[in-house]
């Protein structure tokens, strides 16, 4: 994989537009929150799309579930406690079901042909491969958070 330095928020704002189409038609609304200070990591760019893409696709899912759109939070920053970037995706949806399993392979709550359940063990390895950490938990007022913190370059800091 080739690895350089990317600026997250350019990763995420390319990674909603391949869905900006769907978002629109499905009455989801984005809410971008991004801090003033640069998330920069060594990266491969198009592994780290991969991943926001499968986070955007399923938070989609969830939301259409509910058939009434819904609101997709996406922030991206530096956490400084971690000394780490940090992009959260928040999704309006009916919350994860099981949430220790969501990064098995083949875990999935879809119907056959809808979903493979290989989308989060995919983003699973991709994140620690950059030395990075993925989470995910529901949020006390509903719907899920998915949390991906990566290494930051010493430019970043
Ligand atoms: P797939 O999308 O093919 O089911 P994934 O690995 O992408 O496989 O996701 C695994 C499972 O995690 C999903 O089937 C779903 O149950 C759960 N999940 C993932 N994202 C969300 C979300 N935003 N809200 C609720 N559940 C989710
Ligand atoms: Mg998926």
């Amino acid at each position: 994989p080739l690895k350089q330095d990317v600026d997250l928020r350019r990763v995420i704002d390319e990674t909603l537009a391949l869905r900006d189409y769907d978002l629109k038609l499905n009455n989801i609304r984005v809410e971008r929150d991004f801090s003033e200070a640069f998330p920069h990591v060594i990266a491969d760019s198009h592994q780290l799309e991969q991943v926001f893409l499968n986070i955007i696709n399923n938070a989609v899912d969830a939301m259409l579930e509910g058939g009434r759109g819904g609101a997709l939070r996406v922030s991206a920053g530096i956490d400084f406690e971690h000394d780490a970037a940090l992009v959260e995706f928040r999704d309006s949806g009916p919350g994860i079901k099981e949430p220790k399993r969501i990064f098995d392979p083949f875990y999935t709550t879809k119907v056959v042909g809808k979903g493979t359940g290989l989308g989060l063990s995919i983003c699973y390895g991709i994140v620690k491969e950059h030395g990075g950490d993925i989470t995910a938990f529901n949020h006390a007022e509903g719907g899920a958070i998915f949390q991906v913190r990566l290494p930051l370059t010493a430019k970043a800091r």
